[in-house]
């Protein structure tokens, strides 16, 4: 029976966590390693502990994540293979989905006997689809519409019904399907256990979740290819070594750029000051600064002349930068969305990130909700590995320099890279982002070079004007 071929790539990634740590039944187990189910996705081990125990769920995640599994163990579980009547409906946004449900369900299902599962959609006529249901079926798995014409016509009785899904619901409410499923929801004996899947969270699905579901469970993943990228290693560390530990951390990781979190304003300050004593550069953003200010923080960081923002939930709000090595939980915040987009920060574009979380003794509970809601098993390092490394200090590659003068005197970013490779003698890799605001103009050089480019800059011109330029370096 168990198999020693090496399992054939799956089209999901797996978490390592094992099927038998769930309350399946033997033969479950068996099905899943004939199909070389060996370890749950992401989405199955978040879930499955919360469907097993019969809650209602609302999932968030993407095709291919493997949610086929992630309800049909729940109400397989639950199904009496003796009744002869529909236990669980299935309904899916297209009928190719239904089909492929159908399938899946089929293979999973196969070690009872004699499980019926139907698929009612649309393009075949209604009259096979009546019989089999006169014969009886123990799941259905449908289109909304074909599915309402069925209980019109009184060949679908629900009263059996244990076990509702909606499967890639926001697909099913893109395609206009709100009513058609809203009529059927109510259709269902009201006791019943309801499961919803998407890829997405628009509005539509709090409205459906409130008519229709109790108490919810919820359950979000990163999107697989950014969380396959993303490294999230937790530490713990004593409540008074946190903020020395951040610099640990940098001069170990060594990340280009970091944005690190913290829960409070005070915190940021704190940290910042903590950073520069060790030589670190690093800026924080906050709400009590002017929108220059501000602009300045984020051109330094984003032209990768600071190596580490600090900053709050609020302050980091709609801050969108491209390169992010590193994300560092300073705190670990007590909600598990607001940890889940922190580290969708790092590790875009193909690059992989790091996502590093300090943690007390006190911490232990929030992470334990994360790693729930993210169906994963957390990975825990220690600090005192890295305490005694000779790295060097962490220096960020650029300098940005300020030149007075921008959108206001026309300067155009052409007319400074043209200064610095034309007169001035520097290479186009020497220099980096250039960004104009109003009154500056903003530059970012290779570091080893930022001191003679001010001098040279200074005695030559820009746009045919004279210029002052000086280095944003404390
Ligand atoms: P989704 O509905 O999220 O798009 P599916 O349930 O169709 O994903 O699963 C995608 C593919 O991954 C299927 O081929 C399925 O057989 C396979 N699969 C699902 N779960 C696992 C697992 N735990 N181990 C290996 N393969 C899996
Ligand atoms: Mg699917």
């Amino acid at each position: 029976m168990i198999k020693t071929s090496p399992p054939s790539s799956p089209a999901a990634h797996t978490t390592g966590r094992s099927f038998n740590e769930l309350p399946l039944s033997p033969a479950m187990l068996a099905t899943l390693e004939q199909l070389e189910y060996r370890t749950m996705t992401p989405i199955q081990a978040a879930s499955l502990p919360i469907t097993l125990a019969g809650h209602d769920l609302i999932a968030q995640a993407k095709t291919g994540s493997g949610k086929t599994a992630a309800f049909a163990l729940p109400l397989l579980t639950k199904l009496n293979p003796r009744h002869f009547g529909v236990q669980a409906m299935v309904l899916c946004p297209t009928r190719e989905l239904a089909d492929q449900v159908t399938q899946e369900m089929r293979r999973l299902a196969r070690f009872v006997d004699n499980i019926k599962i139907l698929a009612l959609v649309g393009g075949s006529t209604m009259r096979p689809q009546a019989d089999s249901l006169e014969h009886g079926a123990h799941i259905v798995v449908g289109t909304p519409g074909r599915i309402m014409d069925h209980i019109e016509r009184g060949n679908l009785k629900l009263d059996a019904l244990n076990t509702l899904v909606l499967d890639e619901a926001d697909r099913m409410l893109d395609m206009g399907f709100y009513d058609d499923i809203s009529f059927v929801v109510k259709q269902c004996p009201t006791r019943r256990q309801t499961l919803l899947f998407s890829a997405t969270y628009p509005e539509g699905i709090a409205k459906l979740a409130q008519k229709f579901m109790i108490n919810p469970q919820e359950v979000k993943l990163l999107e697989q290819h950014e969380g396959s990228k993303i490294r999230q290693r937790f530490y713990e560390i004593k409540h008074e070594d946190r903020l020395q530990a951040v610099s640990i951390l940098l001069k170990h990781y060594r990340p280009v750029s970091t944005l690190a979190f913290c829960n409070t304003k005070q915190q940021c300050r704190d940290l910042v000051d903590i950073l520069h004593a060790k030589g670190i550069h690093a800026l924080t953003l906050n709400g009590d600064m002017e929108q220059r200010e501000r602009d300045q923080v984020l051109i330094q960081f984003a032209n990768r002349s600071c190596s580490v923002l600090v900053a709050t939930d609020v302050a980091a709000r709609g801050l969108d930068i491209a390169q992010l090595e590193a994300v560092i939980n300073v705190d670990v915040t007590p909600d598990p969305e607001i940890h889940i987009h922190r580290i969708g920060r790092t590790g875009r574009a193909d690059e992989e990130g790091w996502a590093l979380s300090l943690c007390t003794a006190a911490d232990m509970p929030r992470v334990a909700n994360i790693a729930r809601m993210m169906g994963i098993a957390p990975e825990w390092h220690t600090m005192d590995t890295l305490l005694n490394e000779k790295k060097g200090p962490l220096v960020p590659p650029m300098v940005t320099l300020q030149i007075l003068g921008g959108r206001k005197e026309k300067i155009r970013p052409g007319d400074v890279l043209g200064a610095l490779t034309g007169e001035a003698g520097f290479t186009r890799e020497q220099v980096g982002k250039i960004t104009v605001t109003d009154m500056s103009t903003y530059v970012a050089v290779a570091r080893d070079i930022a001191r003679e480019a001010v001098k040279r800059l200074s005695a030559g011109k820009v746009k045919g004007k004279t210029v002052k330029v000086r280095a944003l370096e404390d």
